[in-house]
């Protein structure tokens, strides 16, 4: 039986000979191969400053604190989105707020948002008060979905009006563009994850992008412990003086060996994405004759990258509920998976998951869009070496899936 994973990542040699590179230097740890990679991303992506760390989530939780995210903070995220997008918000002590999503776009509900907003919070000293625990509106964690750049131009004029700050996670979106301005470049910081499901993987990684030099800094201590040197040393610069420690720091150092395989995969990503597009637009033509789906859309002047490529099921033309369109997506996806065919939800919907839900006592029909994405999304198998003929091959057998679903 045919195998198809839902992502297989790419290497080949150049990853070998870049991690033998660093092994023969005998540097390990974060050195010059982790500031190689950081100016290779940060100069792809159009942004001065980059900041290697262990993961996305790391990258989230150090930016949040490098920006003064506190206990007294409410931050807005997307409900629709991994769960580390609000863990990340939580590890500061600030409160996730979960809001909706667009259900064609994947990405945050402006419109919805701005309306929470207004019914939630008033204005105290030129803050956004929350009415009910006091807490003051900091800011705003808009994430780029599977590829797909939230409307970060329409943020960035929602933040302004409200006086809040912004975080991008980019998680999945290294490469995706509005404009041709490459995500990271829209004015705020914004974090990437090098996870293996993710465009370009180092095992483990992530990064921070920005172009506040204040910020980069305080990023780069916080990585390292908040270790600092004083005035007085960095004068004398003397090797044996320790630093200071002035913050409650972190260790969320990338390794020297997972930067040797960002730099070999940045190599490549150009190729890879521009593979991935044809593919993507390959599926989008296949697909049209399978009418219960509906392909991942693509607003005007926006560059997907398809970190993964997610379709909706259309539960209003198949005329069930979205509750029962769930049992039939299920049905399928159990079908495929014997048969071979890796599938996958998009990602979830955070406001129904165990930790939230008892913490915040959210209802699943308090965000319906985002728990309509999460019963209903559906990733097929999509990578950069999938031949056309394992694509056909997917799209048959999601028709044969649909057939077994609709009669069990
Ligand atoms: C994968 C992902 C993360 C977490 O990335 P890690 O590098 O695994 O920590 C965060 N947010 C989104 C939207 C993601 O898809």
């Amino acid at each position: 039986m045919k195998q198809i994973p839902i992502m297989k990542p790419y290497f080949d040699e150049v990853e070998i000979n870049e991690i033998k590179k660093v092994l023969d230097t005998g540097w390990v740890a974060q050195g010059p191969k982790v500031a190689e990679f950081e100016g290779i991303v940060a100069k792809h992506e159009g942004v001065q400053h980059a900041i290697a760390t262990t993961s996305c989530t790391t990258a989230l939780h150090l930016s949040l604190v490098a920006m003064g995210a506190g206990p007294t903070h409410d931050i807005i995220v997307p409900s629709y989105t991994f769960v580390a997008t609000a863990n990340a918000v939580e590890y500061t002590g600030a409160t996730a707020v979960l809001v909706e999503v667009d259900r064609s776009t994947y990405n945050i509900d402006l419109t919805w948002t701005e309306n929470y907003i207004k019914d939630h919070y008033t204005t105290k000293d030129n803050k956004l008060v929350n009415n009910e625990t006091g807490k003051e509106l900091f800011g705003i964690v808009p994430v780029s979905l599977f590829g797909l750049c939230a409307d970060m131009p329409a943020v960035k004029k929602l933040a302004q009006k409200l006086n809040i700050r912004i975080l991008e996670d980019n998680a999945c979106a290294l490469g995706a563009t509005i404009d041709g301005t490459h995500e990271g470049a829209f004015g705020n910081p914004a974090c990437l994850s090098f996870h293996p499901r993710k465009s370009i993987t180092t095992g483990e990684g992530g990064m921070i992008l920005t172009n506040d030099e204040d910020l980069a800094k305080k990023a780069r201590e916080l990585r390292s412990h908040a270790a600092s040197l004083s005035e007085v040393a960095r004068h004398e610069s003397k090797g044996y003086l320790l630093p200071e420690f002035n913050d409650l720091g972190f260790n969320y150092r990338m390794t020297d060996i997972q930067a040797a395989m960002g730099v070999a995969q940045m190599g490549k990503f150009d190729k890879m994405l521009e593979t991935k597009q044809k593919k993507a637009e390959n599926y989008n033509n296949l697909l049209k004759n399978v009418p219960e789906l509906i392909v991942p859309a693509v607003p005007v002047g926006y560059g997907h990258t398809y970190q993964s490529y997610v379709c909706m099921l259309d539960n209003e033309k198949m005329g069930l509920s979205v509750d029962d369109a769930n049992l039939f997506r299920n049905r399928a996806m159990d079908f495929l998976e014997t048969n071979g065919i890796a599938t996958r939800q998009g990602t979830h919907a955070v406001h129904t998951l165990g930790f939230y839900k008892k913490k915040y006592g959210y209802k699943p029909q308090d965000l319906p869009v985002a728990y309509a994405c999460d019963r209903l999304s559906l990733a097929i198998p999509f990578y950069f070496e999938m031949s056309d003929d394992d694509q056909e091959y997917v799209v048959e057998m999601l028709q044969k899936a649909f057939k077994v679903a609709a009669n069990s």
